[in-house]
């Protein structure tokens, strides 16, 4: 498992907190006597499940932590130790989560007399937890070690293939695992259409007939957007070139933290190849950067990107402590965030106005250039292959494409060999380019070589919501504009903090969305963003 772990971020397919979110649950400390409602009497079956859930989480937590030093401190000879002992942590706790005992406590609490006397956040836990114990339960011993050798040998396969742009030798195992995931779905959710059944795992109740909606809106109101831009004059990125400090750029994104409400007494941070973020619990959250000498650019919004996420852990609500509610599990909500204060927030002219002059003295180079020439690059539009570059413009239509090639394979069975020329043909219909290999076309991402098929949607969904909150936060607040140019964005983030961080995971994404929206999801409010801000950047 943490062989993939490694190679997901040495990839940098699987960025920041995702990889926490898709293979680490997340230990916190251990104080659950709370969870059981106080006039009720203490149940023997909650003390055992207690101590027992509590052993599990310890493990957890020890994992965590090796991996976090596998990523920021390990040395190279050191590595295959760690891992070593990072592994045995985390199968001494998969053997007591999936044990009978854990079984038997689970499906005693699971009894309505039980499960009321249990606190929200409890009742949450043992449902979830119970949950994924039947569904796993389901898939055959043999088929899951199958399943996880042939992931290995396919992350393998695609690595090979992507060095040498050779997607033939990826195209076998690509193969075998829809098989494979077609059959795992069958085994998990008999009777249920294969593609919701993965969408679910990712954004639990966005079906596709939600996606397809708005990812239809974004189509047809982005693809002219886009042309108008690329039609107009563009910004000169040759501005930029310079020597810029790492250790200033440090500087630089501490004062970016806590200016948009990361707490450093709860939280740290560390440099590792491909910037993420592990949460131990409220009091630990950690995010890590990259430094390059020659960008001051893709350090300031990883910084800020990562704080999203950092900003959400650090401000659930303490009463949900030490249960699975503690960390929202929805990738879209969770990317909503950090995509929030990386776009909305931190690619607006207004947001840098309060604290532009604090680092050009910390970066002199940036001296040389004036808020308006950097305001223009933060936002420079531009076609490219991979997505990780992309702007904010194009990155929707990035994921549009893999969505519909996940539709293609899981709907209309379209072979393995056609999917490059698939891929090609939908970069040259929305992007209007074509790559010059499958290196820097279909092979880019990790994502579909352990199986991860339905986790693409999930980052766009995030924008859209982004769309929604914007609205509703301008609703209550006033113009977004006028309280980052008083540099008053601790009001955005206490807004978000009491409307979505403290729910952690609690509510579903449709239920955050009615909550703090009023509305359905609806991907206008993201396109109204979209024209307002480009029509004006770029005339
Ligand atoms: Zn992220």
């Amino acid at each position: 498992m943490f062989a993939e772990l490694r190679e997901l971020l040495r990839s940098g397919a699987i960025r920041r907190h995702q990889l926490r979110s898709k293979y680490l649950s997340t230990p916190t400390s251990y104080d659950m006597k709370k969870h059981k409602k106080e006039d009720f009497p203490v149940s023997q079956t909650f003390d055992q499940f207690q101590a027992l859930y509590s052993r599990i989480r310890h493990f957890n937590r020890a994992a965590t932590l090796m991996s976090w030093d596998l990523y920021t401190a390990t040395p190279k000879n050191g590595y295959q130790d760690m891992s070593d002992t990072l592994t045995y942590f985390s199968s001494e706790s998969f053997s007591l989560s999936t044990s009978d005992e854990f079984r038997a406590l689970l499906t005693s609490l699971s009894q309505p007399e039980e499960l009321n006397a249990l606190s929200e956040g409890m009742q949450y836990t043992v449902k979830k937890l119970k949950k994924q114990m039947e569904k796993n339960s389901r898939i055959p011993k043999d088929f899951y070690e199958e399943l996880i050798s042939l992931q290995s040998a396919s992350m393998q396969a695609w690595g090979e293939a992507k060095r040498t742009a050779d997607f033939s030798i990826f195209a076998p195992y690509l193969e075998k695992l829809i098989d494979k995931t077609i059959q795992r779905c069958a085994y998990t959710d008999p009777g249920k259409d294969t593609y919701e059944v993965l969408l679910d795992e990712y954004e639990e109740g966005m079906d596709s007939a939600s996606i397809d909606r708005v990812f239809s809106e974004l189509k047809e109101g982005l693809v002219p957007l886009l042309d108008q831009i690329l039609a107009a004059p563009q910004p000169d990125s040759s501005l930029f070139k310079g020597y810029y400090d790492p250790d200033a750029q440090k500087k630089v994104q501490e004062l970016l933290l806590t200016y948009i409400g990361f707490s450093l007494e709860s939280g740290t941070v560390a440099e590792s190849e491909h910037p993420f973020t592990l949460g131990f619990s409220k009091h630990d959250v950690r995010v890590t950067n990259h430094f390059r000498p020659d960008d001051p650019l893709c350090a300031m919004f990883s910084a800020i990107h990562e704080g999203g996420h950092g900003i959400f852990e650090q401000n659930v609500d303490s009463a949900l402590q030490n249960t699975e509610a503690d960390d929202c599990p929805f990738m879209g909500v969770h990317e909503s965030q950090s995509r929030f204060y990386e776009n909305m927030l931190g690619r607006n002219r207004n947001f840098w106005l309060p604290i532009y002059p604090q680092i050009q003295e910390l970066l002199p180079e940036l001296k040389r250039i004036s808020l308006d020439d950097f305001v223009r690059e933060i936002n420079h539009v531009k076609n490219s292959f991979i997505r990780t570059d992309a702007d904010e413009v194009t990155y929707p239509l990035h994921i549009i494409i893999r969505y519909e090639i996940e539709q293609a394979i899981f709907r209309d069975h379209t072979p393995v060999s056609e999917l490059p020329a698939l891929w090609n043909q939908k970069m040259q219909q929305y992007l209007h380019i074509t790559p010059s290999n499958d290196a820097e076309g279909i092979l880019q991402d990790m994502h579909w070589s352990d199986g991860s098929f339905g986790y693409f949607p999930s980052y766009l969904l995030g924008s859209i919501y982004d769309g929604m909150f914007l609205q509703a936060i301008e609703h209550d607040l006033g113009s977004i504009d006028e309280l980052l140019a008083a540099g008053r964005i601790l009001e955005i983030t206490h807004w978000l903090n009491e409307k979505i961080h403290r729910y952690g995971g609690l509510r579903l994404p449709k239920d955050v969305l009615r909550e703090v929206c009023h509305k359905e999801l609806s991907a206008q409010p993201l396109l109204t963003y979209f024209r307002e801000k480009y029509t004006k950047l770029y005339q």
